[in-house]
């Protein structure tokens, strides 16, 4: 059996063809050190976002990302602040550098931005903001994350993870860069796992102010991100033939999932992400009975949501084949 895989929010059309032909023609110089710099994936970049390439800084996966800046702004003892149902990788990346955190209680399952600026002290030093957030897919309107960026002190980094911002519909999407420009405090992260579909090729990248990008490049491993990877990034990222196809697959199958999910009588939340929260009883158990039907979702335990799942959004059989096992679950729940 083919196991359907919707747990990791991953693209379900896989890598682009232009990345893969990318990394395979890279593979040969493998057998050297990739170039530290990302020269011409930052060049790229660079002029795609109208930043200097020194605003830039490459991640293995956007994760790095957020350890670099973590290890960057906060010594041990001092305070990180992110909320309740923010990525999980939030709190373990405060964990790691021996932070203080708060994770502040959530609103409708999305940031309460207000809560959160009351929640930042004298000793805090990093703000982790989602948008769109996993695993709930909550979104915040450019307005309310505008005036947060500008209550937030100046001495408080807020990283602003983008992972999601592709999905964003075109009313939806705003330009965190320009507010890059205007925060020296803001890192903008962002990622090829998702809509790029590239998450085992392990690359994202930050964006932020000459001093703030050179604190977090301070701390980066030399040789973080593999030649195949920004080979693969580089091709993918001029590939718009393949991210519209990936927001038009998303943004139906969404829609498909969400009236599905409906017609089961199961509550969703509304997701700006290519991944829907769905509360199904006893989490635990409708996970095993759909990894015994073929299809692995993901528990949310771990973020203290025991009733609820995450599907990732997949092709339209894959939807389909997801509803139809709750469906057909429907008398256990
Ligand atoms: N941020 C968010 C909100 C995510 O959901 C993820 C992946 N699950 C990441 C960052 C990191 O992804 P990656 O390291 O593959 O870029």
């Amino acid at each position: 059996m083919t196991m359907i895989l919707l747990a990791s929010n991953e693209n379900p059309l896989g890598m682009p063809e232009s990345a893969r032909r990318a990394a395979a023609a890279a593979l040969p110089g493998a057998g050297r050190y990739p170039d530290s710099n990302g020269t011409a994936l930052k060049h790229a970049l660079s002029a795609r976002l109208d930043v200097p390439a020194d605003w830039l800084v490459l991640g293995s996966g956007s994760s790095e990302i957020l350890e670099l800046a973590a290890q960057a702004r906060v010594m041990p003892g001092e305070h990180v602040v992110y909320s309740q149902y923010g990525f999980v990788v939030y709190g373990q990346v405060a964990g790691q550098v021996h932070a203080r955190s708060t994770a502040v209680p959530a609103r409708d399952f999305g940031h309460d931005l207000d809560a959160m600026r009351a929640a930042i002290g004298e000793d805090t030093r990093l703000v982790f903001v989602a948008n769109p957030n996993n695993p709930t897919g909550t979104f915040i309107e450019a307005g309310p994350l505008l005036a947060f960026l500008e209550s937030v002190p100046p001495q408080v980094t807020v990283l602003l993870d983008e992972a999601y911002g592709e999905y964003l519909s075109p009313a939806q999407r705003y330009d965190s860069i320009a507010w890059v420009r205007r925060f020296p405090n803001l890192v903008v992260a962002r990622t090829f796992s998702k809509a790029y579909g590239l998450a085992g090729l392990r690359i994202g990248y930050g964006v932020a102010q000459h001093g703030l990008a050179g604190r977090l490049n301070a701390q980066r491993p030399r040789f973080n991100v593999s030649t195949p990877a920004q080979a693969a990034a580089l091709a993918a990222l001029n590939d718009g033939a393949f991210l519209a196809r990936s927001y038009q697959l998303n943004t139906a199958g969404r829609a498909r999932l969400a009236a599905g999910l409906h017609e089961l009588r199961l509550a969703s939340i509304p997701s700006a992400g290519n991944f829907l929260m769905v509360q199904v009883g006893e989490g635990r158990t409708v996970h095993a009975r759909l990894l015994a039907a073929g299809i692995e979702v993901a528990l949310l335990d771990n973020y203290g949501l025991p009733h609820w799942l995450r599907i990732t959004v997949g092709l339209p059989e894959q939807n389909e084949a997801v509803l139809a096992a709750l469906r057909d679950l429907a008398p256990a729940r």
